[in-house]
């Protein structure tokens, strides 16, 4: 009899346990709440345009590849990978100047001295460092299980020498003078859900991985990737089951047994959950053998910030925009401190905008441009109203990008909706409903952050953004090998 598996959420992190585990000879099934496969990379379609809804930027395409080469396949027969050119644009609402980050470092460093001709050295010297970070972080440490303390404990000289206690902007800043400059190279852990001026730096890393790497598009969107995955797992014979979401898991004592799907009890040999760890042990895991993480240590965790995502497609074409502009506002520290300390909507922001359109025709209609934006806000802890708030909060975006980047931009408009923090909450069953799950600080990462081995119970498993290594796709498709890893030795 084959050992059987199942996995709770599709998200990326769901879906590369799922082929990583059928690999290994299980047999597997996979649930999902939604009606469509790709968690936060699933997709909108709407009067012609395709929105992806959540992840654009594409990194460590060997992650992807690998998951198809675990049988034998070409990943780019399912999707096509293309490199976007910029990386990133960035725009200084402040001053209105632009710095395009590339995969050419001569362009790159030509683009730093706009602003300050010392900082080019700055910057090779930071990229220098970050091949480090990336050397420990991502190589030797992203892959491998973090559950056992002492494993923790010996690692702990490396990251002092990484300088791991000082935060991503606070390192960014010992290399570059220029505040917008240093604004620029330190928001990576934005995408991630972590507050720069907090984070730890070893996310620095992510900016060699960049240059490693580049930064790439699928051509067809983000959930091209997932329907590639989703006939990849047909293929496999994977069991898809949508409209399925699970309301308990189900344990005999100490160990995890099965899932409770509609009343309806499935067992397994092995419990996967891409779910949010925190909202699972809030209100899945419903017995008193839970002791780590009860509900008073949930509720004293701290927690990434919202998002709201207005997606628009327009009958204009904004051919200048490039594929991923990165929109500062007037604040840098100020602001994130609303967001992430005080907890408060405040009346700027600062944008991420999306323009697929820049690098593949097909995702809107003949002459049109498709587009999102997406801001980051506080979670729902603060209990802002989105309902009522929401129309509000998504004009006001809508002119500022008017003003500035996108002409006319509202009497172009075919279609325009949005999502809230309360719809993350609705759709992804995310505690606060945040954009990533607990946030990337330090005494939330590797040992500290919610474990891919459960610590109480046996047989039961954590993928995806809230466990380790921690969010975005590298993130938590590198916590299905930490998976594999685990269960290869058990
Ligand atoms: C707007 C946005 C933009 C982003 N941009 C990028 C980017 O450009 N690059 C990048 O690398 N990362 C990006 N990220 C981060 C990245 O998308 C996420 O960290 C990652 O996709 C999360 O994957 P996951 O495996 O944790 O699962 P998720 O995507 O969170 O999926 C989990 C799935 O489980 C389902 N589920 C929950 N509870 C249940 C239940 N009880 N029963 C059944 N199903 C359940 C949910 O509905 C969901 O479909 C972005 C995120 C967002 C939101």
């Amino acid at each position: 009899m084959k050992k059987t598996a199942v996995v709770v959420g599709s998200g990326f992190g769901g879906i590369s346990a799922a082929l990583r585990l059928k690999a290994m000879g299980y047999e597997v099934s996979i649930y999902e709440k939604l009606d469509q496969l790709g968690g936060r990379a699933r997709v909108f379609k709407k009067s012609g345009f395709t929105f992806d809804a959540g992840p654009t930027v594409i990194t460590a395409p060997f992650l992807f590849n690998e998951l198809f080469q675990l049988f034998g396949k070409d990943r780019s027969k399912y999707v096509k990978f293309v490199e976007v050119e910029p990386w990133y644009r960035f725009y200084f609402s402040s001053n209105k100047k632009t710095f395009d980050y590339s995969s050419c470092l001569k362009k790159t460093e030509k683009e730093i001295s706009k602003f300050n001709n010392k900082d080019v050295i700055g910057y090779r010297r930071l990229l220098n460092f970050s091949e480090k970070i990336f050397n420990i972080g991502f190589n030797k440490l992203s892959f491998v299980p973090f559950h056992d303390f002492f494993f923790m404990l010996k690692q702990i000289p490396t990251l002092i020498t990484l300088k791991s206690y000082l935060s991503v902007f606070q390192l960014v800043s010992k290399f570059i003078k220029n505040e917008q400059i240093r604004q620029a190279f330190s928001i990576q852990p934005l995408l991630l859900g972590g507050n720069p001026i907090e984070t730890t730096s070893i996310y620095n890393l992510i900016h060699f991985l960049e240059r490693k790497w580049g930064v790439h598009y699928a051509m067809g969107g983000t959930g091209k990737i997932i329907k590639g995955f989703e006939k990849l797992m047909k293929e496999e014979n994977i069991k898809i089951f949508k409209n399925s979401e699970v309301t308990n898991i189900v344990f005999d004592k100490n160990v995890a047994v099965g899932i409770k799907v509609k009343k309806r009890k499935i067992s397994a040999d092995k419990i996967i959950l891409n779910t949010d760890p925190a909202f699972t042990y809030k209100y899945l895991i419903n017995t008193k053998l839970n002791k780590k993480w009860n509900k008073k240590k949930i509720e004293k965790m701290d927690f990434s910030m919202g998002l709201f995502v207005i997606y628009f497609g327009t009958k204009k074409k904004y051919s200048k925009i490039a594929h991923h502009t990165i929109w500062m506002g007037k604040r840098y520290e100020g602001l994130l401190k609303d967001i992430f300390n005080k907890q408060i909507l405040a009346e700027d922001f600062s944008l991420y905008l999306h323009r697929p359109t820049a690098t593949d025709k097909a995702m809107a209609p003949k002459n049109c441009d498709c587009f999102y934006v997406l801001s980051p806000v506080p979670n729902l802890k603060n209990n802002i109203d989105w309902k009522n708030y929401g129309k509000i909060y998504q004009e006001k975006i809508l002119i500022a990008l008017e003003k500035s980047i996108l002409p006319e931009l509202r009497k172009n408009l075919i279609t325009c909706f949005h999502m809230s923090p309360s719809d993350f909450k609705k759709d992804y069953n995310s505690l606060y409903g945040t954009g990533f799950s607990i946030s990337p600080i330090f005494r939330q990462s590797a040992w500290f952050r919610f474990h891919n081995k459960s610590e109480n119970f046996k047989n039961l498993y954590f993928v995806g953004a809230g466990c380790h290594p921690g969010a975005g796709v590298p993130g938590v498709m590198s916590s299905a090998k930490v998976l594999e890893n685990i269960l290869k030795n058990e």
